[in-house]
């Protein structure tokens, strides 16, 4: 085995085209695309997916989720295969580039290592997974979740769209229900390549992002209990103002947000005052909170400092107080030797990189449950996602999958 040669780039303009033809499929009503998963439209990208692969000589498996699997043969016929993958779902309203990016990125890497005649060790398997979205059915990041044992299977195909119709029905409709067992399959390492989704690689005017977390989250829903009065009779002493503990709450909130600067963020983004009038003190407010962080102590310390202020404001102001975590993900470590990899193939090919945490979930999130993962981030426009005036140049797109080819020829060992 050698070092990777300093001429191992990607095509650019096949990269591109191939980005441009698949929008085509399922467009949006501004630009973007509507292709979301399970729909004949995503059956449609599927195909077409499906036929550049065939052409490039890689071999399809597809599991019972629908997620499908895309092999190129290694020379060690007993090495795990190195994944490279993304979704090619989108939002009802989303970009050209959110996920479709990462899988026709790896299909490049391979048509790349067909042009140069690279053999690896380790096999590739080009990756689709199914419903990263999660628009159609809840929650995001399906697919990959069932492959790391967070949800069963069965949990998964009685998943219901707006329309009442189940996952498992839509996903025998569209002619998408694979044999294999999800998650039998084992991996030597995954790799995602995905748009960064926030502003800060476009901002420090880098190109490459070395993605070392991914946040963790946690809900929490706060119902508060005052007493309904009249908003002009009752003197201020005599109130129970339930809306008045919440406002003071949503401060607390961005005070353990500052405090623990930087990396961690904490905000209000959804709050219900019944009854509701505008002449009527509120008798139960009810809100929720959002604290993130790639930093497991932290976040954890947040919740508690957020839990205990908020039952003294409360008890302060006499209101009544109650707390739920309803949602909740870990914060994820990315694996050190693969994030390695992807920091030198940036230094080695002169790309400016600096280290980033991903504040949106992934499908690298899970499997990195149950393999070494990693992600590398391209710039987007203005830092805009989920979103048809989604936008990134065509060299910020070849930067990265140049990238992702040499960490992904060197993780899989290159063969003279
Ligand atoms: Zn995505």
């Amino acid at each position: 085995m050698t070092a990777p040669g300093e001429n191992m780039r990607i095509n650019s303009d096949r990269l591109w085209d191939s980005l441009m033809d698949m929008a085509k499929i399922g467009p949006g009503v501004a630009g973007g695309n509507n292709r979301q998963t399970l729909t004949d439209e995503d059956g449609e990208g599927r195909h077409l997916f499906k036929r550049w692969c065939d052409e490039a000589g890689l071999t399809m498996g597809v599991d019972k989720m629908g997620t499908m699997f895309m092999t190129r043969r290694g020379t060690d016929p007993d090495a795990l295969p190195v994944y490279v993958g993304s979704h090619l779902d989108t939002q009802p309203t989303g970009g050209k580039y959110d996920g479709v990016l990462g899988v026709l990125a790896g299909l490049e890497v391979v048509r790349s290592m067909n042009d140069l005649g690279i053999k690896t060790k380790h096999p590739i398997v080009v990756t689709n997974w199914a419903n990263e979205e999660g628009a159609r059915f809840a929650p995001a990041m399906l697919a990959s979740g069932v492959f790391a044992g967070i949800h069963t299977l069965e949990h998964a195909y009685g998943r219901k769209d707006p329309d009442g119709l189940t996952y498992g029905d839509e996903l025998k409709r569209i002619g998408w229900l694979g044999e294999e067992e999800v998650g039998a399959r084992k991996m030597h390492a995954y790799f995602e390549y995905h748009i960064e989704q926030g502003p800060l690689l476009e901002a420090e005017n880098k190109q490459i992002g070395v993605v070392t977390h991914c946040q963790g989250l946690w809900w929490l829903e706060f119902t508060l209990t005052g007493k309904e009065a009249h908003t002009g009779s009752t003197p201020m002493s005599h109130r129970v103002n339930a809306g008045l503990a919440m406002a003071r709450i949503i401060e607390m909130v961005q005070t353990v947000a500052m405090d623990n600067q930087p990396g961690c963020v904490g905000g209000v983004g959804q709050v219900k005052f019944s009854p509701n009038s505008r002449n009527v003190l509120p008798g139960t407010v009810i809100f929720t909170v959002d604290i993130r962080s790639p930093d497991q102590t932290k976040l954890d310390g947040m919740r508690a400092r957020i839990e205990k202020e908020a039952a003294e404001i409360c008890s302060a102001l006499g209101v009544g107080y109650s707390v739920e975590a309803v949602g909740h993900f870990d914060p994820v470590t990315f694996d050190p030797t693969l994030v390695a990899s992807v920091r030198k193939a940036a230094e080695d090919l002169g790309y400016s990189h600096m280290n980033i945490i991903s504040g949106a979930g992934h499908d690298a999130c899970w499997a990195a449950k149950v393999a070494p993962a990693t992600m590398i981030f391209c710039p987007c426009v203005d830092g805009l996602s989920h979103n048809e005036a989604e936008e990134i140049s065509k060299d910020w797109a070849a930067a990265g999958a140049d990238v992702l080819l040499r960490a992904v020829v060197e993780t899989a060992g290159i063969v003279e």
